[in-house]
């Protein structure tokens, strides 16, 4: 058979770039590479038609022979048989991303051994577990579904566990074909590279020697532990074949949320509602830890948002040293009648039309108790008063912020005939033109 023009092969002209070339190898080898067309002779020829194209063309001296003198340029002592170990490298860079094969396995020419006994694989399990018992550890059952090694011929396949070599391939595991200097080893297609073949398959496993199987494990989950630690079982994942040892199990840990904590690395985070009045005063309160909850002294003038730190109450770390802290933020809760702006507190109180009118002196209650305001005869609805020291503490004991008060004037409803009569008496005696300001406006003018 004449060989074909290697430009020719690759469908590329004589003038491709390097990266052409490898293009338009990487899409043939894709196209024809033996994994994808089991059994087919013709693919397979293509496949190492093209490697061979490709081994030549990104060789730059073969390259430059080639050009001059054809095949009759590479020919001779060197062969083909000696396959330049860098090109070799750069089809294992190819195409060893797309197949996970070796070209050890397809072209004899390595000679790398092949281990007959393969370790099982690993395994992933995702293991969600609470808050607090990622936080303060535990133990875990869990369900891992694999291939185990079957007990009744302990992972050979064989019934009397004989195995016999395999005569496809005298035991190599691994089949070459020689076509002229070119040779292709692959993987025995009879034991499947295992170089043994089983005579009299065990009944329970059909000669697979593993058998799926849903192994119970229990999970020792040390205190600390957070989404995305990865727990490594030796020896807990698939079984290997033949009786090859078996592969891990690694326990990824997924931790769910918490109403009250959440954490910061080894530092546990929560937040504790506070009254106005404690966070203006002081008080103790409670609050919740891993092991249950703690007293804290809030002091007189905590504002919203203060951080208090509580050493060595937080997580423990997995891998030892101390334990992280309890970070506690206090939130002072909304109040239904203070609201807080600063240290300083505004409030609304309604006063009488009666009180407006010819002045008052009225109890307000404050944060820390109550005050007296003085309102002046003639005051109205809007106006603000300040009683000066009576919002809340300031921190470290440096005075204390104002009582804004709002005065709300309520006028009297329902009147009867008797009482409408004194008002008109009332409005006769003090006429008032409250809108005369207003008529200068009238038409839009100003
Ligand atoms: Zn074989
Ligand atoms: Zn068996």
């Amino acid at each position: 058979m004449k060989k074909r023009d290697y430009y020719e092969v690759l469908g590329v002209g004589r003038e491709a770039s390097e990266a052409e070339i490898k293009k338009a190898y990487r899409q043939l080898a894709m196209k024809h590479h033996p994994d994808r067309n089991p059994g087919n002779k013709d693919a397979e020829e293509k496949f190492k038609e093209a490697a061979e194209a490709y081994a030549v063309l990104a060789d730059k001296d073969k390259r430059a022979r080639y050009d001059r003198f054809g095949h009759a340029g590479l020919g001779g002592a060197e062969g083909f048989g000696g396959f330049n170990p860098e090109v070799f490298s750069d089809f294992e860079d190819i195409l060893g991303t797309f197949f996970g094969f070796s070209f050890g396995d397809l072209f004899g020419g390595s000679g790398r051994p092949r281990t007959a006994r393969r370790r099982g694989a690993d395994l992933r399990f995702d293991l969600e577990i609470d808050f607090l018992d990622a936080a303060l550890g535990c133990e875990q059952e869990i369900a891992v579904p694999r291939l185990e090694n079957c007990p009744d011929c302990s992972g050979s396949g064989s019934k009397t566990g004989a195995r016999t070599t395999c005569e496809a391939c005298r035991g190599q595991g691994q089949v070459v074909h020689r076509q002229g200097f070119f040779s292709l080893s692959r993987t025995c297609g009879k034991c499947g590279g295992a170089g043994t073949i089983v005579r009299d398959p065990c009944p329970t496993c059909r000669g697979e020697g593993r058998r799926r199987e849903v192994r119970r494990l229990s999970v020792k989950i040390p205190a600390g532990v957070d989404t995305g630690n990865r727990l490594r079982i030796p020896g807990e994942g698939e079984g290997g074949q033949q009786g090859a040892r078996a592969g891990d199990l690694y326990v990824l840990i997924h931790v769910k949320d918490h109403p009250l904590f959440r954490r910061d690395g080894p530092n546990l985070l929560v937040e504790l509602p506070i009254t106005l009045p404690q966070a203006a005063l002081g008080a103790e309160v409670q609050v919740p830890t891993l092991e249950g909850s703690s007293r804290i002294g809030v002091p007189a003038g905590t504002q919203h948002g203060a951080v208090f730190c509580l050493r060595g109450k937080g997580l423990p770390r997995p891998s030892g040293g101390p334990r992280g802290d309890l970070v506690v933020s206090t939130r002072v809760r909304e109040h239904p009648f203070f609201r807080r702006k600063g240290e300083s507190v505004h409030c609304e109180v309604p006063i009488s039309v009666w009180e407006a009118l010819l002045g008052a002196r009225i109890q307000v209650p404050t944060p820390a108790g109550e005050a007296v305001l003085v309102v002046p005869p003639g005051a109205t609805g809007g106006q603000v008063f300040r009683l000066r020291g009576q919002g809340l503490p300031r921190l470290a004991g440096e005075g204390t912020g104002d009582l804004y008060v709002t005065i709300r004037v309520e006028m009297p409803t329902g009147l009867d005939a008797r009482t409408q009569d004194l008002v008109r008496q009332l409005e006769r005696l003090m006429p008032t033109e409250p809108r005369a300001a207003l008529a200068r406006f009238r038409g839009g003018g100003a």
